[in-house]
């Protein structure tokens, strides 16, 4: 699958298939009768954006939502049956392209509405789309004062799904029953229309805002819908990076760019080949925070120095004599440190540590 040799590279990433759909038969087992989607956008969050489309859809996955038509036309290429929606909406223009492959645009202002239900019109035909409305996110959305001036338009296509997005889900917030409450008018000036509001921390929502469909994204790939409480998925991504060398320090001695780090004690570090070209943060090392950590032999030992662009140090000192070794693998992202713990940690969240996962390592599909 991957065009990079295990045996020689610098480190491998192993994406958990069988853990994926698991974690969706969970969201979908706990969202029904509701439809579980699934959310496969930016290359479905980093993991790969085909082989988790194959994975999904073995496991009874139909419909998928992705941000880009680029995405959508992946998407489409491995599956003809299912249905696409394309989050970033209606580029203007691009009407002809994503009626030829079947994809259906999430309509967020009033002129997508205009120029698909003018496109869908000289088509002669009524083409799906979903209609986006705002509930406190201000990001995408038509805002609730335009809702009557939305209706005379879904008559010229097909409104498929009526939608919001949360703005806060994953945090205790009366926010979240505010959008539930605002979707809930929307919802009932269009009766008619299948409606979805949540994302994946939106299912964990004590008041189960799942209308008729759900859009998990993150937590399919196992991170944590709920931050302040135990991780209720399984963990998808590992990621293992290889030990240059071991050297000794005496105390005193500066270690990487910039000295940012001195020994405070004879040490000895490890070297791995892995760095912030290969999307491990560098605010990561920065200087006073409680950096993050790397597993060597079972062990949690601490990033020290800055990291760089194809290089990352671990202190290793309180390992017994030989356990880190030239050649060995330690482990960077685990079911021990997730991506949520990086993440946080890095001074970011799990998203982003999982969207920049580079594409230098040995991807290992495993769980098919
Ligand atoms: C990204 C996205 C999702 C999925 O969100 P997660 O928090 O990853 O589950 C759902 N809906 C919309 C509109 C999105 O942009």
């Amino acid at each position: 699958m991957s065009s990079i040799d295990e045996a020689t590279a610098g480190a491998i990433l192993t994406i958990d298939l069988s853990a994926l759909a698991a974690n969706w038969r969970f969201l979908r087992d706990k969202a029904a009768p509701a439809e579980c989607s699934a959310v496969v956008k930016a290359d479905a969050y980093g993991i790969g954006l085909e082989p988790t489309v194959r994975a999904l859809t073995a496991a009874g996955c139909r419909t998928f939502f992705v941000a880009q038509v680029s995405e959508a036309l992946r998407v489409r290429a491995i599956n003809r049956d299912c249905v696409v929606y394309l989050l970033n909406g209606l580029t203007a223009g691009a009407s002809e392209a994503l009626a030829r492959e079947n994809i259906r645009p999430v309509l967020s202002s009033l002129s997508e509405i205009e120029e698909w239900a003018t496109f869908s019109s000289g088509r002669g035909r009524k083409l799906p789309a979903a209609v986006q409305f705002d509930t406190g996110i201000n990001r995408l959305g038509i805002p609730y004062d335009q809702l009557e001036r939305v209706r005379p338009l879904l008559d010229a296509f097909e409104p498929a799904l009526l939608m919001s997005h949360f703005a806060e889900s994953e945090v205790v917030s009366t926010r979240n029953a505010a959008q539930i409450a605002a979707f809930e008018k929307i919802r009932a000036a269009f009766p008619k229309i299948a409606a979805s509001l949540c994302n994946s921390s939106g299912i964990f929502l004590h008041e189960r805002p799942f209308h008729d469909l759900v859009r998990p994204g993150y937590a399919l790939y196992g991170g944590n819908p709920t931050p302040n409480a135990p991780n209720p998925m399984q963990s998808v991504v590992s990621l293992q990076a290889r030990v240059l060398q071991v050297r000794e320090m005496a105390a005193g001695e500066r270690v990487g760019y910039g000295g940012e780090w001195t020994a405070p004690r004879v040490s000895r570090l490890a070297t791995l080949s892995i760095g912030y070209a290969d999307g491990l943060p560098r605010s990561g090392t920065a200087i006073g925070r409680t950096g993050i950590e790397a597993i060597v032999a079972h062990r949690r030992c601490p990033f020290v120095g800055r990291l760089s662009m194809d290089l990352s140090i671990v202190d290793v000192t309180y390992l017994p004599d030989g356990a880190a070794q030239r050649g060995d693998y330690v482990e960077i992202l685990s079911s021990t440190i997730g991506i949520d713990e990086f993440g946080r940690k890095s001074g970011t969240i799990g998203y982003e540590i999982l969207t920049r996962l580079g594409q230098r390592y040995a991807r290992r599909y495993v769980g098919e």
